[in-house]
């Protein structure tokens, strides 16, 4: 469907609605309008918008002068990072990174699909541009715990039917960890299968990234280096590897 043809349906939808419910809309309207006057707690997007940017502003843009005036000139940040989308791991936070540090991809589970010319093109550019034209020294993939993409993957029925429009579709691009997660772990609970899928799905991941050719001839020529993470945001821990999967001694404190 195009979107012009979204946007019509849609209008026809509100306007049937307001037809029908006119009355409701109208007691709707009125009662949150004397909430709001009443100087309730409610939420406010746009409020929380702007005080999030005037602190910003304020307390970053503005006291750090040359930072801010190097980076309107151009980045040349070392990291390219895979993250997911989930609220609680931004590698902003967790890792500190300052603007200009990283150039940050996030998506359902962390997840590099294999290159392919016909699917993927929003992942496939990035790290073409990251790589070729950042030239950034390492790509981070970073897993985290309780990751709800992990466990609609570990979810997936072994007949390979899917309920979702994308969601299943996307994260099986890391089926192959989900088949040797089940194989070598099958006497663990599900969430302990889960918490071994979220490191592995990393490993498939840095796989992927070899199927690029840019990606391979940047690490041949060791320009490029690629690293596996984990975010543990239960326990506070941070795991990181390189793609010889050596697990570092665990970071956390
Ligand atoms: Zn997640």
């Amino acid at each position: 469907m195009a979107y012009e043809d979204a946007i019509a349906g849609l209008s026809k939808l509100l306007s049937e609605k307001a037809d029908l419910e006119g009355v409701a809309a109208a007691k709707i309207k009125q009662i949150t309008a004397e909430l709001e006057k009443a100087g309730s707690n409610q939420f406010d997007p746009v409020e929380k918008i702007k005080t999030g940017f005037v602190h910003f502003k304020t307390e970053k843009f503005e006291k750090d002068v040359e930072l801010y005036g190097k980076l309107a000139t151009g980045q040349s940040p070392k990291f390219m990072v895979f993250a997911c989308s989930d609220s609680r791991v931004c590698p902003s936070h967790i890792l500190n990174f300052q603007p200009g540090e990283a150039f940050v991809v996030r998506n359902i589970a962390n997840m590099v699909p294999p290159f392919d010319l016909t699917k993927y093109s929003g992942v496939g550019a990035a790290i073409e541009y990251a790589v070729l034209h950042l030239k950034v020294e390492n790509i981070v993939v970073i897993g985290h715990s309780c990751c709800g993409g992990i466990k609609g993957l570990m979810s997936i029925p072994d007949d390979g039917t899917t309920a979702s429009d994308f969601i299943e579709n996307w994260v099986k691009i890391c089926a192959p960890a989900k088949t040797k997660v089940k194989s070598a772990h099958k006497d663990l609970s599900f969430a302990d299968q889960c918490s071994n899928l979220e490191k592995e799905a990393v490993n498939v991941s840095l796989g992927n990234l070899l199927t690029y050719p840019f990606v391979r001839e940047a690490v041949v020529n060791n320009t490029l280096s690629l690293k596996g993470g984990h975010y543990d945001f239960v326990n506070g821990g941070f795991q990181l590897w390189d793609l010889d999967f050596n697990i570092s001694p665990n970071l956390s404190v």
